[in-house]
């Protein structure tokens, strides 16, 4: 809505408006010029099916314009009452508004798009940060799961380890008491050989007496022989 609204459309807008105090209006105590009026305004709408009051002003009270009679009459805007020139209002008779009147009106329609868009746009913040929120615990619980798994995975992986340890541990202890006894017998086996080794020799020993022996008793038996021979021969002779 602007001043430039082709005129038909702006008062039927007007007759939609409620007048009410709104914060707006509260703003316009602000300004020392308006207060008067903001007043008037304010007692004016304690009742809202009583009329607005008039001021009976001689100059318009937004352009300070003195009124005359036919060259510049005093109209009365039907919002807030102020006395004001043709200039500074729009539409006629009951649906007359002063510029400060639309002002106010578009300030505050601008002012509700405003807050419509902020409360938008807040409700989107409250979304967005709602979803910070579930994706925080989602991520907590993820990294809660994944701690859990890791420590899991840990204590098997640790446990494993100790098992694989002590079957290792356990094998080669093994191995070592086969070591131990392969090393006994085999020096078992060494003991043994020599062992042997002198029995053959003192075998040997016994052989090469033996044999000694058996040639003297060849020798001494020949001579026996030859002895019974001359024994015989004598005596046959004798
Ligand atoms: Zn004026
Ligand atoms: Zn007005």
């Amino acid at each position: 809505m602007s001043f430039g609204a082709p005129k038909g459309e702006k008062l039927r807008d007007r007759s939609l408006l409620t007048p009410s105090l709104s914060m707006n209006s509260l703003s316009l105590f602000k300004d020392p010029k308006l207060s008067t009026i903001s007043m008037l305004r304010k007692v004016n709408k304690l009742n809202e099916d009583e009329k607005v009051q008039f001021e009976e002003k001689d100059f318009c009270q937004l352009c300070g314009a003195e009124f005359k009679k036919f060259l510049k009459p005093r109209h009365h805007c039907r919002t807030c009452g102020r006395s004001v020139c043709s200039k500074c209002c729009k539409g006629s008779g009951e649906n007359r508004i002063c510029d400060m009147c639309i002002t106010e009106d578009e300030n505050k329609e601008l002012k509700n798009t405003y807050e419509g868009v902020l409360e938008e746009k807040q409700n989107q913040l409250e979304a967005l940060r709602q979803n910070i929120i579930s994706l925080d615990k989602r991520t907590a619980e993820k990294k809660q799961q994944l701690e859990i798994n890791k420590n899991n995975l840990k204590e098997d992986l640790k446990k494993k380890l100790k098992e694989t340890k002590a079957q290792l541990s356990n094998e080669i202890e093994k191995n070592e008491t086969l070591k131990a006894d392969l090393e006994m017998k085999r020096e078992e086996l060494l003991k043994r050989k020599e062992e042997l080794t002198n029995i053959e020799y003192n075998l040997g020993k016994k052989k090469t007496f033996l044999k000694t022996k058996k040639e003297k008793l060849e020798e001494k038996e020949l001579e026996l022989e030859k002895i019974r021979a001359k024994l015989l021969k004598y005596q046959e002779g004798g």
